[in-house]
């Protein structure tokens, strides 16, 4: 199975649910939870670099655009009002720039900053109170995310 480079870890092509020339976005190990799931999708550039400052014009570009696209899907399909993305620095675990695209709902959290604090302590790959998600159970989220891009949205190789 093809795989993709994120930081240390290697993503299985069955996580990845969007590509473009210059970035995949894949379903996350650890998503957010608060009372009912809410998911994070990691979205980091194709060439490994540690810091949005690091990416060039063209992968800024691509990124945004991007999310964009990934972001009308997300919010849609997991019935949000509003979307946060973010690109932690202080606070990142995985030495990939990446962004996070979280569908959000009036009043999921108390304060609307609140999911910064969450992000940091719920998705941390060595926090033990979040057991991972299977590989079945990504795969499954992949491949419903994939079925609403265009396949020129999609680049696989
Ligand atoms: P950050 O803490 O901003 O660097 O975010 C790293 C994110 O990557 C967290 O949301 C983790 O749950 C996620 N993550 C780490 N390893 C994997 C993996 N192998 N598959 C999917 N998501 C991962």
């Amino acid at each position: 199975m093809k795989t993709y480079t994120f930081g240390p870890h290697l993503i299985r092509s069955s996580q990845v649910f969007f590509l473009s020339k210059k970035c995949f976005g894949f379903v996350n190990l650890k998503p957010v939870a608060n009372g009912r799931i809410l998911f994070i999708n990691n979205f980091p550039p194709i060439r490994v670099v540690q810091r949005y400052r690091d990416l060039n014009s063209d992968e800024v570009t691509d990124l945004f655009l991007s999310a964009q696209k990934i972001g009308q899907v997300v919010e849609r399909e997991y019935q949000g009002t509003s979307l946060t993305l973010t690109i932690q620095a202080t606070g990142q675990t995985v030495p990939h720039c990446h962004l996070h695209i979280i569908p959000r709902k009036v009043g999921d959290w108390a304060n609307n900053d609140d999911i910064y604090g969450e992000i940091d302590k719920s998705t941390r790959v060595d926090n033990e109170e979040r057991p991972p998600r299977s590989f079945e159970e990504m795969e499954k989220e992949a491949n419903f995310l994939r079925s609403f891009f265009q396949s020129d949205d999609m680049n696989y190789n």
